[in-house]
């Protein structure tokens, strides 16, 4: 590492400023037609929108040196200047590494403009990176172009040639993993080590909206081991990576990207802030500036600013991009900026450490699963939901099922009055004609009228191998589904419980929740303004976690669990938590119960005090009331760790902390008032207050006095309804 690299360092800890890695889309035009494209709407626009050469330099001069700059298309290699282009950045911004990709048709004028590259690189290193997304009646079928396989080997075959002859040169394949190719990357790989022998062996996921959607179905388990095998290549030295100054450091970085992309691809989780729009950018070939490829959104046009891009990276609509994404906590799966974030986000810095002293010895790849459930049966009960029930079946039809065909959407009426049932038809109707979606279909409760009815003759009418009971007036992610599924692959999974997010309102008509990817061009996800995420959220999140790793978790979300179709359950009438009782019968069974943190759903937060308060203390009472109802599996070793450890624990932390804490409180405040002196008083009350001005304090206080007064009212011997209607609209509290 030289003095210069110091200059990175700072960049990642000061991360205002100009960006220092660039992604340039040279020219939209394009030689090719590939499936998985999703820049496809916007290609060979008119050549004379593009930037001139002596544009491209002006905007070249007012950037600082650059660690990295991607030249992308369209097909950049059909820009005539495209060598002068690259000397224009390499002479102003000396970037470390300048990456060209290309689809490689027309070998020799590749290899010609390529040289000329290289007579104008200066200090900066030159990857050429050529797709190869299979082996030749693949590649050419998804590309669209007969001979382009043929071609592009051509094309690697030349540049293997000019690396002998060239310092300070690389070059290397790059395969888009999608729904059409995923399964042939193992011989795609052994081809490339056999008769290509490049530097480097890259792999993208498909994103965004691709012009053919079934590329979008990919295969993450063929991903994830084509990363797997890449990882042993390179530690193994049989494939050799570029060499220039860092390259170990680099292929650590990307170990922990591949990892990271697989992740959000798999959850969807966040981990840290994404660093396009301050570390990053990316310029089409018009002049537009955007803080990356994924999200629909220009910050401006670098022709409208005098060619100075400073201008727009510093104006209020760079700035506000920026809050967007920090604050809707922005995620994808694109690789350029996932790699960004790893070198630039302290949070990947241990991770990318660890990589880096191991050199990547240490394997990512989890151990083979076990075959997952196939059919879904989503059940609805319902009773006068009219105003969310047609939002909630698109919703339901919209999920990602495994096996879509196999899989039925279920709403058990328990006596409507109001047009929910009619509305539930003309979904019925509307969906009719629908191929390779699940089956719509209702009934009524056969069982006395009551939500446990409800529930009970929805689970002797589902026929998925799993059954996923949801309330009406929540959406769950698209995603949410597989991730829940995937715990099923420990055959003691019985019971599988979603993560509950609040937002203030959502859409009143739309099959999308608020996580799911919004942008038009797709692939990104962010949380939506006005998300809650309070501390007894986070820390309740926290719990059931550690729950579900240990045994089992007790507090499931009624809103969205998933439980196997072959346990024996009946729903008791007069429990209000019906979800949890459930759960318990399951792990009365021998079955876990388990936590899926990604798998998530969204509702509304109760709009006024009254109501989260009066929601909050019914919650309380319900959790009193089955911790009550099932106190015999406290401390009982045959529910192993669930009932000697966590079942304690939480009786401890739901029912005796609120009450001690109470009693605490008001005996304390009693006796300081009775027995201190006034200076000692004063000196309790002012540090009493101190402690309420925390937010998180208050919280828990909060928490704390709703429970205690639930148990206050169960003991007084107050009882709680069925719950029906949802608790959103309940006026009065029912006791
Ligand atoms: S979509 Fe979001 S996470 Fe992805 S690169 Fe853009 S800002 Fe970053």
């Amino acid at each position: 590492m030289s003095l210069g690299d110091a200059r990175w360092i700072r960049r990642a800890v000061h991360p205002g400023g100009l960006p220092v890695q660039l992604t340039f889309f040279v020219t939209s035009r394009c030689n090719a037609k590939c499936a998985h494209c999703f820049y496809g709407d916007q290609l060979n626009q008119p050549a004379e929108r593009e930037l001139t050469l002596e544009e491209i330099e002006r905007v070249a001069r007012g950037l600082p040196r650059m660690l990295w700059v991607a030249f992308g298309g369209g097909e950049p290699f059909l820009r005539r200047d495209l060598a002068e282009v690259a000397g224009v950045f390499c002479r102003w911004n000396r970037p470390r590494i300048l990456t060209v990709v290309t689809n490689g048709i027309h070998a020799d004028h590749i290899e010609s403009v390529t040289r000329d590259i290289l007579a104008k690189r200066r200090d900066t290193f030159i990857n050429i990176s050529v797709s190869l997304d299979g082996l030749a009646e693949t590649h050419d079928r998804e590309r669209g172009v007969p001979g382009n396989f043929r071609q592009a080997v051509e094309t690697l075959h030349k540049l293997r040639a000019l690396r002998e002859r060239h310092d300070g040169f690389g070059f290397s394949t790059i395969t888009t993993v999608h729904g059409r190719n995923a399964d042939e990357m193992a011989d795609l790989e052994r081809y490339i080590a056999e008769e290509i022998r490049p530097d480097n062996r890259g792999l993208n996921l498909v994103r965004g909206t691709p012009l053919d959607p079934a590329t979008l179905d990919v295969n993450l388990q063929a991903y994830g081991e084509a990363v797997e095998r890449k990882r042993r290549d390179v530690s193994g030295g049989t494939l050799p990576l570029q060499n220039f100054s860092l390259s170990t450091l680099n292929a650590a970085k990307e170990r922990v990207m591949y990892r990271d992309v697989e992740r959000v691809a798999r959850t969807g989780a966040y981990r840290a802030p994404c660093r396009a729009g301050r570390i990053g950018a990316v310029m089409y070939e018009n002049g537009d500036v955007a803080a990356c490829e994924i999200l629909d959104r220009k910050i401006g046009n670098v022709r409208d600013v005098g060619l100075d891009f400073s201008r727009l990276w510093f104006s209020p609509a760079a700035d506000t991009l920026r809050r967007e994404i920090d604050e809707g906590r922005c995620r994808c799966t694109w690789e350029c900026a996932v790699a960004t974030n790893v070198l630039f986000g302290p949070r990947y810095w241990p991770e990318l450490l660890r990589e880096w002293v191991t050199g990547g010895r240490r394997s990512s790849v989890a151990a083979p699963r076990a075959p997952l459930p196939q059919s879904v049966t989503v059940l609805i009960p319902c009773r006068d939901e009219a105003t969310v029930i047609r939002r909630k079946i698109r919703n339901s039809l919209n999920l990602r099922f495994p096996n879509a065909s196999q899989s039925e959407v279920l709403v058990i009426d328990d006596g409507s009055t109001d047009r929910s049932v009619e509305l539930i038809e003309a979904e019925i109707a509307r969906s009719a004609l629908a191929v390779d979606r699940p089956r719509l279909r209702w009934l009524r409760n056969r069982y006395a009228q009551g939500k446990a009815g409800a529930i009970q003759t929805g689970l002797e009418a589902a026929r998925g191998d799993v059954v996923l009971l949801t309330d009406a007036d929540v959406v769950i992610e698209r995603e949410a589904l597989p991730r829940a599924i995937a715990l099923f692959a420990d055959p003691r999974t019985g019971v599988v419980t979603g993560r509950q997010a609040y937002c203030e309102r959502l859409p009143d008509d739309s099959e999308e929740a608020p996580g799911d990817p919004w942008n038009r061009r797709g692939g990104a996800v962010m949380d939506p303004p006005g998300r809650v995420d309070s501390l007894y959220d986070r820390l309740m999140r926290r719990v059931r976690s550690l729950e579900s790793r240990l045994d089992s978790v007790l507090l499931v979300h009624g809103q969205m669990v998933l439980f196997r179709r072959s346990l024996t359950l009946e729903p008791r009438a007069g429990i209000a938590s019906d979800d949890v009782d459930l759960s318990l019968q399951a792990r009365r069974q021998g079955y876990r119960i388990r936590y899926a943190e990604e798998a998530r759903f969204w509702e509304e937060r109760p709009r006024t005090r009254s109501a989260r308060t009066q929601q909050g203390k019914r919650h309380g009472m319900s959790i009193a009331q089955v911790l009550w109802a099932n106190r015999d599996m406290v401390g009982r070793p045959r529910y192993g760790l669930f009932g000697m450890l966590d079942l304690p624990f939480q009786w401890a932390l739901l029912l005796a902390q609120p009450i001690g804490l109470f009693l605490m409180l008001t005996l304390g405040t009693a006796a300081v008032i009775a027995l201190a002196p006034l200076p000692w008083t004063l000196a309790v009350a002012a540090l009493a207050l101190l402690a309420a001005a925390s937010k998180g304090v208050r919280s828990y206080l909060v928490m704390n006095g709703l429970m205690a007064s639930a148990i206050v009212s169960m003991l007084a011997g107050r009882q709680l309804t069925d719950r029906w209607p949802r608790d959103r609209d309940i006026a009065p509290l029912e006791l």
